[in-house]
């Protein structure tokens, strides 16, 4: 990594807004600007998998490590600890070819019409005017990742804990350590013990049900054994809005993971939506009779999926995008009518929509004689067309909501499997705009953000050769847009820890196993993608410890 010394230099050129500017210096290099926002899973991959030297990179982001979030719940209970699962992003791209500067600093605005960024550096510089500067580009590559949604619940904010950053899970930590402390000081009565163990975990998605199973293993192998007076006193309660948790993966995986949390005595309370988190107490309302009730607590943690960042909501407003829930870009991650900003990872999303019509259209095209109807085989091959240029209605279709759709058709039509039986494309494509509402995105999740990253370096490392020979390869002339071919998702599974040394594993193909055999292919996959040898080492090593010696619970 180049230290920036004699390729950039700070100047006073935005004089209007008292802002310096990053501009490239006069040196005759022809070299194209790109701007990274972000170190995470999206934008690590970008700079990993970038190779031509031809571009001047600037990473922007106010953390100045990479960290492996799927060990995140591990943190909370010192299963894992934080240092190894982060790695400085400057070690990351040393030894690259390329000219890649980082600024330690967050981005509070961008300029897409003066194609800037404007940063405010997060470290006290005590010179005053310093800590704010612009960063020119020719590209942008937003990979800002999103932050916690507490869809505005009163309360949330100021109360509970979140699981997100590294400083989120060992913050986590200490509370858990500091309520069983708390709780077994003198003079404290049994029911106000009792509040204090109150732990409580609001969303059963992935993350909270990990979070809730790696409690309930600190407790129950290394907590009991130290506090042992306040033992009985601890209460573990999962609240969950919906009618299930891990309601994205198979039912064998839902039912497993909720038998089992109850047979262990967790509190699993579903169709319960959180409405106000006060100091003391968290009130919830039951989704079925509406009734409003409230417990007390001494520790909530808030996982309840994610929300969009206000600098893109700004961006978003600039942009037309105001009506969106997360930034929309084409199938190129190119944020739409912007071609030289791309965005990537928990930020954006594929715009479903433009993906509705292709999906229409391949229904259109498999109608081969024009009549209106699909023969079931043509009906399936376009199936299988659209199953293989869009993974996550692949997905869909194994998350049953498109089979009922299928279902639907079987039911006007007859049998299916029949080769004579006729589909109606209009009739196909009115139902199929009924669920267009409820087609899911890409999943916000590592591996989308890690395979967008890789796939836009590898964009980058052949542009120039694009435009050189634009009459060039075949592979470098993607149809349509674009002239890569567009993102493609390939999904490899997904794994949720149950506790106990029990994993559930969703496969490709949807091959589902529960139990010990998991929990070790879990341990392999996840050693195997940690980002460097040294974090690899320090994980395996932090397993091996916590398997001898059990977790720490020091105060620190
Ligand atoms: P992030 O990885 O969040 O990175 C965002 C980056 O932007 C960070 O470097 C941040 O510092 C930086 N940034 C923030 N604000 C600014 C700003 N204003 N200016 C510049 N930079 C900024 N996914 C899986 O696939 N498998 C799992 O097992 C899994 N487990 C998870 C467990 C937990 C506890 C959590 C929180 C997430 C988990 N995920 C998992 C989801 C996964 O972490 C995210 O989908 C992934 O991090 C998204 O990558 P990203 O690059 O978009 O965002």
């Amino acid at each position: 990594m180049c230290s920036g010394g004699g390729l950039v230099a700070y100047s006073e050129a935005n004089s209007s807004s008292g802002v310096s500017s990053i501009n490239p210096l006069e040196d005759g290099s022809q070299k194209k600007r790109v701007v990274v926002l972000g170190t995470g899973w999206a934008g690590t991959s970008f700079l990993k998998n970038l190779k031509d030297p031809s571009y001047d990179v600037q990473v922007i982001s106010p953390r100045n490590y990479f960290a492996f979030t799927p060990l995140l719940p591990s943190v909370t209970c010192g299963t894992v600890e934080a240092r190894s699962i982060v790695e400085p992003i400057r070690n990351i791209v040393r030894k690259k070819n390329v000219d890649i500067h980082y600024w330690e600093a967050e981005c509070f605005k961008i300029d897409a019409e003066n194609k800037k960024v404007y940063c405010r550096s997060n470290a006290d510089t005590n010179i005053s005017g310093k800590e704010e500067f612009a960063v020119d580009y020719d590209y942008l590559v937003i990979a800002m990742g999103a932050r916690p949604n507490t869809f505005n619940t009163p309360g949330v904010e100021e109360n509970c804990l979140f699981l997100k950053e590294v400083e989120d899970a060992q913050k986590i930590r200490r509370t858990v350590i500091d309520c069983f402390e708390r709780a077994s000081l003198p003079n404290l009565t049994d029911d106000e013990k009792q509040k204090i163990l109150q732990f409580v975990v609001v969303g059963g998605g992935p993350t909270g049900v990990e979070f809730a199973a790696e409690l309930h293993d600190f407790v129950s192998e290394d907590l009991v054994k130290l506090y042992p007076k306040v033992k009985d006193l601890v209460k573990i309660t999962l609240l969950e809005a919906g009618e299930h948790i891990l309601n994205m993966f198979d039912k064998r995986i839902t039912t497993f993971a909720e038998e089992k949390f109850k047979r262990e005595g967790m509190d699993l309370k579903m169709g319960a939506m959180v409405v106000k988190v006060s100091d003391k107490e968290i009130s919830t309302k039951e989704m079925k009779s509406g009734e409003i009730s409230s417990m007390p607590y001494g520790m909530v943690v808030w996982s309840t999926g994610i929300g969009t960042r206000p600098v893109i909501l700004d961006f978003m407003k600039q942009i037309g995008q105001a009506n969106r829930r997360v930034l929309a870009t084409d199938e190129w991650l190119r944020v739409e009518a912007k071609n030289d900003i791309y965005a990537l990872g928990d930020c954006a999303t594929i715009n479903q929509r433009k993906v509705m019509e292709d999906i229409s259209a391949i229904f259109t095209k498999a109608d081969k004689d024009n009549s209106g109807t699909l023969t079931v085989k043509e009906f399936q091959e376009a199936l299988d067309d659209i199953c293989e240029r869009y993974p996550q209605v692949r997905l869909y279709l194994k998350n049953n909501q498109m089979l009922s759709l299928v279902d639907l058709l079987k039911d006007s039509k007859g049998d299916v499997a029949k080769e004579s039986v006729e589909l109606n494309i209009e009739e196909f494509k009115s139902a199929l705009s009924k669920v267009d509402s409820q087609m899911k995105n890409l999943p916000a999740t590592a591996q989308v953000a890690a395979q967008q990253g890789a796939y836009l370096a590898n964009c980058f490392n052949r542009m120039e050769e694009c435009e050189k020979n634009p009459e060039g390869p075949l592979r470098y002339r993607g149809e349509g847009r674009h002239r890569f071919r567009p993102f493609r998702y390939k999904h490899f599974g997904q794994f949720a820890p149950l506790g106990g040394e029990q994993t559930a594993a969703q496969l490709p193909g949807d091959w589902v196993s529960i139990g010990h055999s998991s929990q070790w292919l879990w341990y392999s996959v996840y050693a195997s993608k940690l980002v460097s040898w040294r974090t690899r080492a320090l994980v395996v090593s932090d397993w091996v410890r916590r398997f001898i010696f059990g977790r720490d619970s020091s105060q620190i």
